[in-house]
């Protein structure tokens, strides 16, 4: 592997450390066409070189909030409408249930989710908010999170477009913190196209969340969607946008590459499933342009082959729960993580479980949240095994 010489000279390039520009880029994706092999070779190759045979997962909860959103993605299922079975507004004393229930199951993050600005659009939102005691969705948030942080798990809060004040004070109990770009591409939010109707998509507003993160040097999780409806210069855009940012910044702690799944009750209930081909090309691309950044894609999103994704690049599983449901993809159920553990093995692989926050990034954190971490974690910072097996 280490003395791997490929036909392309940019790949060789690409395994000497050296840059690769945007047209190099693109002409990889155009090569790879006729044939993968040097791409994955190349990103794997990489991976081995900066990552280890390590692939981490972290063991979550997933709080589904308050699923009302301001917006309309065309492919989202997560959004619910008053008056939907499928709605969802937690109380306070539901969210001490289930973080006392994922303490007993020995989850380490506990993940709130919410929709865009809910008390913005919905009456329902504001009673919800006044009825626990809150003016602003954020505001529970940070009692949620305080309150996670007292039961022994640690918060990672992804709750769409907060601003800069409202993502300062939740640094005081996140170790973390997410939002997915998507994609950068202003053409996706043109009519006819997924993000028209969700105006907190908007690459140059999503941009300005993520370089608010950098400044507050928040530990980020961001991401792609792919296969809904993008070309590839748009997708090799995002991913050059978050690497910009990370130079920049210094902040960007993983980069999920997340394949589209249509869901029946959406718009685009018709669009068909990423070609798991294309979600490869792109896959071993992001590890070729992000060569040391940490890379992940959902298991249960391609459950009868994610094993083989660990051969192209990637180096993580992302969150994976074993009470809650994956509420943004409910059709697909979380592999159970002793599969994961097998299916990891088998392919030259050690799952480690880590924190929401990897330990690359433990000097962003304050001194409370680096010592609670402390107490549970290893001599490689991840989750010592007796706090999570
Ligand atoms: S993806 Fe997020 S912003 Fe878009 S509709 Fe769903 S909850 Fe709202």
């Amino acid at each position: 592997m280490t003395n791997l010489v490929l036909k392309s000279e940019i790949l060789n390039n690409v395994l000497e450390n050296k840059s690769i520009t945007r047209q190099e880029i693109i002409e990889v994706y155009e090569n790879s066409k006729k044939n993968t092999n040097d791409l994955f070779l190349t990103a794997q190759n990489l991976r081995i070189k900066n990552k280890g045979n390590t692939v981490t997962f972290s063991k979550k909860a997933f709080f589904n909030i308050v699923n009302l959103c301001k917006d309309t993605c065309s492919y989202c299922t997560y959004k619910a409408e008053p008056g939907e079975e499928k709605i969802s507004l937690m109380s306070k004393k539901q969210i001490k249930e289930l973080l006392q229930l994922a303490k007993k199951y020995k989850c380490v993050e506990a993940l709130f989710v919410t929709g865009e600005q809910p008390e913005q659009k919905y009456p329902e939102a504001r009673n919800w908010l006044k009825e626990n005691g809150f003016k602003s969705t954020a505001e529970y948030l940070i009692h949620s999170s305080e309150i996670a942080l007292e039961l022994g798990l640690f918060p990672h809060t992804n709750a769409g477009n907060l601003n800069f004040d409202e993502m300062r004070e939740l640094k005081k109990t996140n170790v973390s913190m997410g939002i997915m770009l998507e994609n950068i591409s202003e053409r996706l939010t043109k009519k006819g196209m997924p993000h028209y109707l969700a105006a907190s998509k908007r690459p140059q507003t999503r941009l300005k969340i993520l370089e608010n993160s950098g400044k507050l040097k928040i530990p980020m999780t961001t991401g792609i969607l792919v296969g809904i409806g993008e070309t590839i210069e748009e997708i090799i855009d995002s991913i050059l946008a978050i690497k910009q940012l990370h130079e920049k910044y210094g902040n960007i702690q993983e980069v999920i590459l997340q394949n589209f799944q249509p869901k029946p009750d959406t718009i685009m209930k018709d669009t068909p499933s990423t070609n798991e081909e294309y979600f490869k090309k792109i896959v071993a691309l992001s590890r070729i342009i992000l060569p040391q950044m940490n890379i992940q894609i959902p298991p249960n999103l391609s459950p009868k082959s994610y094993q083989s994704f660990l051969q192209i690049g990637i180096n993580d599983w992302g969150g994976i729960s074993p009470l809650t449901p994956d509420f943004v993809n409910p059709e697909f159920s979380w592999p159970e993580i002793n599969k994961v553990d097998e299916n990891s093995k088998k392919s030259g692989f050690n799952l480690k479980c880590r924190f929401p926050i990897y330990p690359e990034f433990f000097s962003f954190i304050n001194k409370e949240l680096r010592n609670k971490i402390a107490d549970i974690e290893n001599e490689d910072g991840y989750v010592k095994e007796e706090y999570w097996r």
